[in-house]
């Protein structure tokens, strides 16, 4: 790609798609504007400009400085407040209401402009033509089978998990020569240089791709690193040899959990230590962090090479992360909307508030408008009431015998309050210390404990997709560069939504970045690079959009400033819910009781859910954590 980026190709941090009018990043206007419509907003989204100010007044201590008056009551009574409107929050209200029946009064409450929390959908107008995209939450997997209680809701929303096979073309592709590619950059190899992917990882979206003497053949003529790290990383991906002679499974494991999968790879494998750049960001997309920071035992639980000789078993030993635990059963349970699982949130809400998501079935839920206005009507047992942050929780009176909470918060910069007789904490546990008072000080460590993982999901919509055919790829692994992977949507389509099938038409391409800072333990390294992230221009991330395809791609004639129509930076700052890791955390390996279990303790008439109270980044752990958030409250399990 030689053509330089210049100036006026930026989008500027401005919307731009085809044939739609412009917007920012965030709404300013009301919820109940009809131009109000969060999901067709481009530009820097996620967690968009204007949500975590109050939030972070809160954690610097100046909040209260600056708001010294009694909050407004609004004189709005609730059975149930819910802070947080992410799966987690509305599985709440959808659990609360099945129990304490249609006439019970909730209210949700949500820092950002619109509902469903990392479940994020994002819509794009070209040309009349609709396209969507996940911002957050990608598909309906998890590597443990999902508990009755989230089948039971996935099932009473309609959704059928094994109607993937009829939705989604995985032929599509492949039957236009298109494949998984590896890019290695110059700075980190020495040149810029797009490879088929001799190895591609085994991946739910089209299986296990085999391998192909042509792409190794290729991959040793052509990959910019050492002739011996080559050689290694084909040895890592096709030997069997026993690493570890002498020992039992069991004892393999229990040293395995004790050390990186790079030094695994180095140190007992014997590998080049060139081969550390290729695997480094391998497992980014599941646990948060590169292989510096990802236990041998997990790399292998996980299916990355390099273990075949060990005969290791298929029993997990101590301290494996749950991401590493496929089971075959939670294999088979995957099912991808267009949107990601924004479509739960949106079927949730449609069972809360029918009126707010027209329709009535999965398949048009998908291109359904949602009618934000009908969120916080004063007429509704059910209210949802975005761009609210919560300051506040607390018990009017003694917490073991109050009979109200209130809760107040930041709306159009106004402090307010509204009563509750329960109040269910379905934000992230980071918050939880600044909201409260009335819990101990271990509570209160073990709820800062659960650093989340930052990351970043960006949709970049293309006028075609023809650079990326003459190329031969759908999918790009790029271990150095600023977006570690790039995708072509997956080709899922449902009801109305069609997704595009020829080259020639407009796309959404999916770049995932995960910051991390190598070297650090993994919490270390997430609370590092957070506040980068935050200070991370939409301008720098286009920057390097267009660079990274333009020089990916340079062999199908990519050209960002004709291709690119649109980009949707998606930012997750606090990102995937925190998981044990057998290299920092001695309780996983060891045993002993886990922060999460007294981070969820409730206190008086407050309970916590969210996903990370159960340590466990996936959405039917939001949904289980909501179910015992509101068993808790109203002891269903109890009778
Ligand atoms: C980029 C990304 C991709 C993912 N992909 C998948 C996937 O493919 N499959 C899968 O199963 N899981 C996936 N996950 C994990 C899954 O999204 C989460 O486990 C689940 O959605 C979490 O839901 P939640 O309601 O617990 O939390 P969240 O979605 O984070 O919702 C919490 C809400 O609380 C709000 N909040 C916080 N503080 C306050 C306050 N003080 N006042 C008011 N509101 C507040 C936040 O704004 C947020 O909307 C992904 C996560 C991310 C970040």
């Amino acid at each position: 790609m030689d053509r330089p980026i210049k100036r006026r190709d930026f989008l500027n941090g401005v919307a731009v798609a085809i044939g739609a009018p412009l917007l920012g990043g965030h709404l300013a206007f009301a919820q109940q504007s009809p131009s109000y419509y969060p999901p067709t907003l481009t530009g820097m989204r996620g967690t968009h400009p204007g949500s975590y100010d109050t939030a972070h007044s809160l954690r610097d201590h100046t909040f209260w400085k600056n708001h010294t008056d009694k909050p407004a009551d609004t004189g709005e009574r609730y059975d149930l407040v819910i802070v947080g409107g992410g799966i987690s929050g509305l599985s709440a209200a959808y659990f609360y209401r099945k129990i304490a029946g249609d006439s019970a009064r909730i209210l949700i409450l949500d820092i950002l402009d619109d509902f469903g929390g990392h479940a994020k959908r994002n819509e794009f107008d070209v040309n009349g033509r609709k396209l969507l995209g996940y911002g957050g939450t990608y598909a309906i997997e998890s590597p443990s089978p999902y508990s009755p209680i989230a089948k039971s809701v996935i099932a009473d929303l309609g959704i059928d998990v094994t109607a993937d096979a009829r939705v989604r073309d995985t032929k599509l592709y492949p039957s236009l020569g298109m494949g998984p590619g590896v890019f290695f950059d110059k700075a980190t190899f020495g040149a810029d240089l797009l490879l088929p992917d001799p190895k591609p990882e085994k991946d739910a979206d089209f299986g296990d791709p085999g391998t192909s003497e042509t792409h190794w053949k290729a991959f040793h003529e052509q990959a910019p690193m050492p002739a011996q790290a080559k050689l290694d990383i084909q040895r890592i991906y096709e030997g069997v040899k026993d690493y570890m002679p002498g020992l039992s499974p069991a004892e393999k494991k229990a040293r395995l959990a004790r050390m990186t999968y790079a030094k695994y790879l180095t140190d007992i494998a014997g590998a080049d230590p060139a081969v550390i750049k290729y695997f480094q960001t391998r497992p980014h997309a599941y646990f948060g962090v590169g292989i510096d920071a990802v236990s041998a035992q997990d790399a292998w639980g996980f299916g990355l090479p390099g273990f075949r000789g060990l005969d290791l078993g298929t029993e997990p030993g101590p301290g494996i992360s749950h991401d590493s635990v496929q089971s075959d059963e939670a294999e088979k349970y995957w099912f991808h909307f267009p949107d990601g699982n924004a479509s739960i949130a949106r079927l949730l809400v449609r069972k809360l508030l029918p009126a707010a998501i027209p329709g009535n079935s999965v398949e048009d839920v998908v291109t359904a408008r949602a009618d934000y206005a009908r969120l916080d009507e004063s007429s509704s047992n059910i209210r949802i009431r975005l761009n609210s942050t919560v300051a506040r929780v607390q018990h009017l009176g003694d917490v073991d015998t109050a009979k109200e909470v209130e809760v107040a918060y930041i709306k159009d910069g106004k402090l307010q309050s509204v009563r509750a007789s329960r109040c269910i904490l379905a934000c992230w546990h980071t918050m939880i210390p600044y909201l409260t008072n009335e819990i101990s000080d271990r509570q209160r460590k073990a709820l800062a404990s659960a650093a989340k993982v930052p990351i970043v999901y960006t949709n970049v919509v293309l006028k075609n997709w023809t650079a990326f055919q003459k190329a031969g790829v759908n999918s790009v692994y790029a271990p150095g560069s600023y977006f570690e992977a790039m995708q072509l949507d997956l080709a899922v389509s449902m009801g109305d939504y069609k997704c595009p099938r020829t080259p020639e038409e407009p796309i959404v391409v999916h770049l995932m970045k995960t910051p991390c800072h190598p070297g650090l333990p993994a919490r270390d390294q997430h609370l590092a690079v957070r506040r980068d992230l935050y200070g991370t221009t939409f301008e720098t991330f286009e920057r390097n959009i267009r660079d990274q395809m333009g020089r990916a791609l340079s062999s199908g004639d990519f050209d960002p400033a004709r291709d690119i129509a649109a980009i949707t930076v998606n930012r997750w700052p606090h990102g995937y819910a925190y998981e044990y890791n057998s290299l920092f955390d001695p309780f996983w390996l060891e045993g002993g009781e886990q922060p999460c279990v007294i981070a969820r303790q409730p206190f008086g008439r407050v309970a916590i859910a969210n996903a990370d109270a159960a340590a466990y980044s996936y959405t039917d752990a939001a949904i289980d954590e909501a179910y015992r958030a509101v068993d808790d409250l109203l002891g269903i399990s109890r009778g």
